[in-house]
């Protein structure tokens, strides 16, 4: 690295970024440099996809518009003289890490964390067993998920694993009424399944207690809001062991309100509804069962609580078993970042590992000049879409001050699109964006929806040729 001359980031030499991933971190990132004062930059921003916004498009439900309309504030930031789109361009396979180290004095990776952690139990790889992120990016209408399938109509009573909002989503498309799905912009495929779908029980299994649940109030309160849905626990397992109840007290009040939520619906009991979501606690799933091939029941251990050394109450199995009668099972015990190809990776936390933002060349290592990271592959899979904002800002801050300090990368070329077309690879431009989500809403009117995404990568390219001025 070169320490770079002291025009960079003047209007004769703008600041040039590449930011790798479109969803919310990318876009506060991109945001905040558009923001800091004097500083003339431009923002290239790359999706393997063809379309932006990461999991606010292929991750937030489908009944939740009112968290997707945050994109409005990402079209703002893509109206930036500066801002260019690159979709449908593959970072390690399009363009190398040494492709855009040529091109851009500063690199952000906004990758987010597109897999997800796994039980590790005997039965885990039953067909019926699904992760939280297959059954989210299906019936999202995320293209690498539209051929998965989930054998609702044979299913009466499912276990959805783990006590995140992730668990919540699942939970509550799985009980909601379909016809209520119908107008938002879920996936046709997600709809028909969920149509014909028997599941009327659906067992939520914590692995803590009600206090240590990692759900949002107001989403459990929603589910409970359904009509024709009890959320039903049993009042032994919603009464917390003295630690709970003293450790309760240093907690936020999001976590006191689930305490007195689930309290008051172990009062209610069982309810007169149709569809039940029974929240259990305290259990531990060791196994999947199996009858002629297909999942049967989920065997849980029991547990206790017992503070680490840090004074967290962690679960610990205690000599009680019971078996769970269900069909499917969804695993939503937390997202995990994947590698990129020639960037650093974390294997141990499933992240870009980075001190405060600035990319570490391995974990506990010296810091790789250039690079920085963002939300999920920077602190890990954990906070709301809001949350993004500031934790972006302040690994847009960490550049800044090494731009003053003369570290930046000094790339020998401008002509990333040159190169993209060298490499025939047709990049989707933030003007056939414009098109293809004006294209989908027209369609998803048509049908009475919100929107209506195109279902595969093929179909939204195919889109993206047709909508070009000639
Ligand atoms: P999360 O909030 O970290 O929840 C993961 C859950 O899985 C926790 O209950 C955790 O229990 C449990 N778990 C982890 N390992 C387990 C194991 N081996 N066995 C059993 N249970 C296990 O993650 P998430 O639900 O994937 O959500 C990710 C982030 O996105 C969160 O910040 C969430 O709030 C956000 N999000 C928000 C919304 C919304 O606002 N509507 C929707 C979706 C996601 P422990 O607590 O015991 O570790």
């Amino acid at each position: 690295m070169r320490r770079m001359t002291q025009d960079l980031g003047t209007e004769q030499r703008p600041l040039r970024v590449g930011v790798i991933g479109s969803g919310p971190s990318a876009f506060y990132a991109a945001d905040a440099v558009f923001r800091v004062g004097g500083l003339h930059a431009r923002v290239d921003m790359f999706d393997r996809l063809p379309t932006p916004f990461g999991l606010v498009r292929g991750g937030v439900a489908p009944d939740h518009q009112n968290i997707k309309a945050v994109v409005k504030v990402y079209q703002k930031v893509a109206e930036q003289p500066g801002y260019r789109f690159f979709g449908h361009v593959q970072i390690g396979r399009d363009l190398l890490v040494t492709d855009l180290e040529e091109h851009y004095h500063m690199l952000v990776w906004a990758v987010g964390c597109e897999s997800d952690q796994r039980l590790g139990i005997p039965g885990e790889d039953l067909s019926g067993v699904h992760s939280a992120t297959e059954f989210v990016g299906w019936y999202n209408g995320h293209p690498d998920f539209r051929e998965r399938s989930f054998d609702l109509a044979a299913a009466t009573r499912v276990a959805v694993v783990g006590n995140g909002n992730v668990a919540m989503d699942v939970a509550r498309i799985l009980l909601k009424d379909p016809e209520a799905l119908a107008t938002t912009d879920i996936a046709d495929h997600a709809l028909t399944a969920l149509r014909a779908s028997k599941v009327r029980e659906v067992y939520l299994l914590g692995r803590r207690g009600p206090a240590q649940a990692a759900f949002s109030p107001k989403e459990i309160e929603e589910i409970a809001e359904l009509p024709g849905v009890d959320v039903v626990v049993a009042p032994a397992e919603a009464e917390l062991d003295p630690y709970s109840a003293e450790w309760l007290a240093t907690q936020k009040g999001s976590a006191q309100r689930n305490v007195a939520f689930l309290q008051e619906r172990a009062r209610l009991g069982e309810g007169g509804g149709a569809r039940k979501l029974r929240c259990r606690f305290l259990v531990l799933p060791v196994e999947v069962k199996a009858s002629d091939g297909r999942v049967a029941a989920v065997r849980v251990q029991c547990a206790r609580l017992e503070p680490d050394a840090g004074g967290t109450p962690r679960p610990r199995p205690i000599d009680r078993f019971e078996t769970l009668p269900v069909e499917l099972v969804f695993e939503a015990i937390g997202y995990r970042g994947v590698p990129v190809p020639g960037m650093s990776f974390d294997p141990r936390k499933g992240i870009i590992p980075n001190a405060d933002g600035r990319v570490l060349g391995e974990p506990g290592g010296p810091v790789r000049p250039g690079h920085y990271v963002v939300g999920w592959a920077k602190r890990g899979p954990t906070g709301l879409v809001g949350t993004n904002s500031p934790d972006s800002k302040a690994t847009v801050e960490r550049m800044v001050a090494d731009l003053q300090a003369g570290k930046a990368l000094a790339p020998r070329h401008d002509a990333i699109e040159a190169r993209l077309r060298q490499r025939g690879i047709d990049f989707v431009t933030w003007q056939d964006w414009q098109r293809l989500d004006a294209h989908e809403l027209a369609e998803g009117n048509a049908r009475g929806k919100v929107r209506h995404k195109e279902p595969s990568v093929e179909a939204l390219m195919a889109a993206v040729r047709r909508l070009r001025p000639r």
